[in-house]
């Protein structure tokens, strides 16, 4: 059941039982008032005749020496009077009745010779009387009854006129009011059928760039259209976040491939080479061989990189412990130096740096250096000079690794820690173009930031914040 049709049959049933309450309430108080009135009216009456009525004769009198007045001087067309003797016997009665009777019953004879008059209905003929039965009492004796009636005809049909008035009111209120709570229901109802309709076009066409047009007042409905219009925002940008790390994940997959099939390629034309050669010519043979191993070292350490980098995305957590810094410098240095070939390799004091220490991966913080030192061995000509420095910074240690090699163009700054971005003018060189990409991840993956400055032909300077382990 639609929340429109819900709405209009409460209201409706609510109303048609606040107007029952109402219309019983009604009817019965009109129909205690017309009855209180009649009896008003028939007991007033029969003070009346009592007042006329004269005793004659001495105690103990029978009914006949009680004078009656003429009933029908009190009487009126719809009152009547008939005086009724101890034995049921009518002493008198109004011209009106005709040829009718008040009826007497036995019962209310009985209850008359108590001495108090009392109210009752009866039905005579076809007409419903009011009676009121006075007893007429002769020193305390009750010597007869005084009957006054009054026909409840008039009452009885403005009662039936209130009925009908009060069924056919009812109806044509509830009619009125239900259409009206139906076409208020629906109103209030309609621009929430439109956000509906509107989120199912979305849904349908997945078209996450449309919004819920609504401009009608900030009330619940508004309130609903903008928390869904939000709502909206928050997926579409979610899923637009989806569909940039997709794209790159596929550049990714694809790169890497193109990468691993390079030395694929070399290691097939060579092993080719071999098997149509044999042993014929050693030279060519040993040549090939070390392209072949030369490949597979290149392969290897693309593969551990990208292993690395597939943990990355992962989400690796690293297993850190306190790692002493100037140590781990001094290795680096070490090996940077057996790296440096025909460079000048030169490190800074690392004394002062003391017993500092970061919270870390040793081996990651290690592979961090090396890539920075590998990039500023390769990327310097031979005669230049790569220098790794480290100082404490306040809470932080500030590692450089200065070269005064080739430099970076400033186009290809920005890009230099993306997964395999590599310059136009270093594509000679071995490198795979993802050693900044673990670098950088390695930092973050230890707070800290990274940070290059370069010129050019003059060199670069590669500057990373590692926050120090506090004591
Ligand atoms: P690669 O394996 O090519 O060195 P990286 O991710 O380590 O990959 O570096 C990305 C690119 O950044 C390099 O291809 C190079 O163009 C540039 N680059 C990195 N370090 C240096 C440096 N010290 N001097 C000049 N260019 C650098």
């Amino acid at each position: 059941m639609s929340l429109r049709l819900k709405l209009t049959f409460l209201y409706s049933g609510v109303l048609a039982l606040t107007m029952l309450v109402f219309g019983l309430l009604v009817y019965f108080f009109m129909e205690h008032n017309l009855t209180a009135e009649a009896d008003r009216s028939v007991a007033g009456i029969a003070e009346d005749v009592v007042r006329s009525t004269v005793i004659v004769g001495r105690f103990p009198a029978p009914l006949r020496q009680v004078v009656i007045p003429d009933v029908d001087v009190f009487a009126n067309p719809n009152t009547y009077i008939q005086v009724v003797d101890r034995s049921g016997v009518v002493a008198a009665r109004s011209d009106n009745l005709g040829g009718q009777v008040i009826p007497l019953s036995e019962e209310t004879l009985r209850e008359v010779a108590k001495g108090k008059g009392f109210y009752e209905t009866v039905m005579s003929g076809s007409q419903s009387l009011r009676v009121y039965n006075r007893p007429l009492l002769v020193d305390g004796q009750v010597v007869g009854v005084l009957q006054v009636a009054r026909t409840m005809g008039p009452a009885e049909m403005a009662l039936k006129r209130l009925r009908i008035l009060l069924f056919l009111g009812g109806a044509v209120a509830l009619f009125l009011t239900s259409t009206l709570g139906w076409l208020l229901a629906g109103a209030a109802l309609r621009p929430i059928g439109r956000i509906t309709e509107t989120a199912s076009a979305i849904q349908q066409g997945r078209d996450l760039t449309r919004r819920i047009s609504y401009s009608g007042p900030k009330d619940e409905v508004g309130r609903l259209a903008g928390t869904l219009n939000q709502m909206l925002e928050r997926l579409h940008d979610a899923y637009r976040n989806l569909e940039d790390a997709e794209a790159a994940q596929r550049r990714f997959v694809s790169d890497a491939s193109h990468e691993l099939r390079t030395p694929l390629t070399t290691i097939k034309g060579n092993v080719e080479l071999l098997k149509k050669m044999g042993d014929a010519d050693p030279e060519t043979r040993n040549e090939a061989l070390n392209d072949i191993a030369g490949e597979v070292e290149r392969m290897s350490r693309l593969v551990s990189d990208l292993l690395v980098l597939a943990r990355a995305d992962a989400s690796l957590k690293l297993k850190k412990e306190a790692v002493a810094l100037a140590p781990l410098l001094a290795e680096a240095a070490r090996r940077g130096s057996v790296l440096a070939g025909g460079l000048t390799f030169s490190a800074g004091d690392f004394s002062a740096l003391g017993e500092a220490e970061v919270l870390g991966d040793k081996d990651y913080l290690m592979q961090l250096l090396l890539i920075l030192i590998e990039n500023a061995v390769r990327y310097t000509p031979p005669g230049g000079e790569v220098r790794l420095e480290a100082q404490a910074e306040g809470d932080c240690v500030e590692i450089s690794i200065i070269d005064n090699g080739i430099g970076i163009a400033e186009k290809d700054l920005p890009h230099i820690f993306e997964r395999f971005y590599r310059a136009d003018k270093v594509r000679f060189s071995s490198g795979s173009g993802l050693g900044l990409a673990i670098a950088r991840w390695i930092v973050e993956e230890h707070g800290g930031t990274i940070i290059v400055k370069s010129k050019e032909g003059e060199g670069s300077t590669f500057t990373v914040h590692l926050p120090l382990r506090i004591l």
